[in-house]
């Protein structure tokens, strides 16, 4: 049963490569290294329950444990290539399967990353992915790069993920207005789009970059300790959609973008020179950009009204669903 489940893996999600000697089917995978290059990995597990509601899409499983892992290696500046897959099923379901091998299929697909092996056995549901890309030796981008006076960037909108989690958990909307909005936010949390051109493009450009999994004031936050510097950030400048601001209001949107996670965009620091040079290479990617903060001497995230004053958080970090 286990091995028709794995043949079915292969065939949705066979990319051909000339790097994979030997994929799916042997006890290892044999891959060929790029001259010339060095190897990012990253891996991330997804349990039912705890970041996954129980019920979803197996498609949107599929996307959502590739896309967080491709958002790691966009927040290295690493061009994807391969993958391994560890499946943890209550039952040998071949509609789950099929359905989780599909959603991953249309994301590796546009980035021509190989399924070159895996895991499969059975327990309580969790999706486990690690990922492997690639970067000029010395070009990765890390957490430990900002200095003093360096611009803070993040890509796209904050909040939304959350948010629609939220909406998932909320009584159905009966105004067809409010409930496409709600429903963008909801494909937010499902089918996150992970940054991987912006990645690349910051390469050499980007003093630091990390990817906004947890929400931004805690993954900032882990720049500026990676990097032994402070933040300062004025709450007013921060990017958020225009589903968010409708449907929360500006003070909740706020605090939805300051503490939200599942985010998957990129906050990234810029010396101030370089910024005008990262603002037109983003917009040649069509991916939006918005400064939001500056790197200052101290430590930690220090969050300011428009007016300057402190601003109040309320919402603090990833909250998980259990
Ligand atoms: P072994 O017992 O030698 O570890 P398995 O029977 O677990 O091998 O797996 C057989 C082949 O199928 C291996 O190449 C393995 O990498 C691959 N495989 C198993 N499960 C998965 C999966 N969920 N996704 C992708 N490949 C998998
Ligand atoms: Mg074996």
């Amino acid at each position: 049963m286990e091995f028709r489940l794995i043949d079915r893996i292969r065939e949705l999600t066979g990319q051909p490569r000339d790097d994979v000697k030997l994929g799916i089917g042997d006890d290892g995978a044999v891959l060929a290294m790029p001259a010339g290059r060095e190897l990012v990995m990253a891996i991330d597990t997804m349990v039912e329950g705890t970041h996954f509601l129980p019920g979803t899409a197996a498609a949107d499983l599929g996307w959502k444990s590739l896309a967080v892992n491709l958002s790691d290696l966009a927040a290295m500046g690493a061009e994807p290539a391969w993958a391994m897959l560890a499946l943890t099923l209550p039952r040998a379901d071949a509609d789950f399967v099929e359905g989780f091998a599909e959603g991953f299929a249309q994301l590796a697909g546009r980035y021509r990353l190989a399924l070159v092996g895996g895991d499969t056995t059975g327990g309580p549901l969790c999706l486990s992915v690690a990922v492997h890309g690639f970067v000029p030796p010395g070009q990765a981008l890390t957490r430990t790069g900002a200095r003093i006076g360096d611009e803070v960037m993040v890509t796209g909108t904050l909040g939304d993920a959350v948010a629609g989690l939220f909406a998932l958990r909320d009584p159905p909307l009966d105004d067809a207005h409010r409930a496409a909005l709600r429903q963008s936010l909801v494909d937010r949390l499902t089918r996150p789009e992970p940054r991987v051109a912006a990645g690349i493009a910051l390469r050499g450009l980007a003093t630091a970059c990390v990817d906004i999994s947890d929400g931004l004031l805690a993954d900032l936050g882990h720049i500026c300790e990676g990097s032994r510097v402070g933040a300062e950030l004025e709450a007013s400048q921060l990017p958020r959609s225009a589903a968010l601001r409708e449907l929360h209001g500006d003070d909740e949107s706020l605090q939805l973008a300051l503490g939200g996670g599942d985010n998957y965009e990129l906050c990234f620091t810029v010396p101030p020179e370089r910024v005008a040079q990262v603002q037109s290479t983003l917009a040649g990617i069509g991916c939006p950009m918005t400064r939001i903060a500056r790197i200052v001497d101290g430590a930690g995230v220090h969050v300011r009204a428009a007016d300057g004053s402190p601003q109040a958080i309320t919402m603090k970090g990833w909250e998980h669903f259990a």
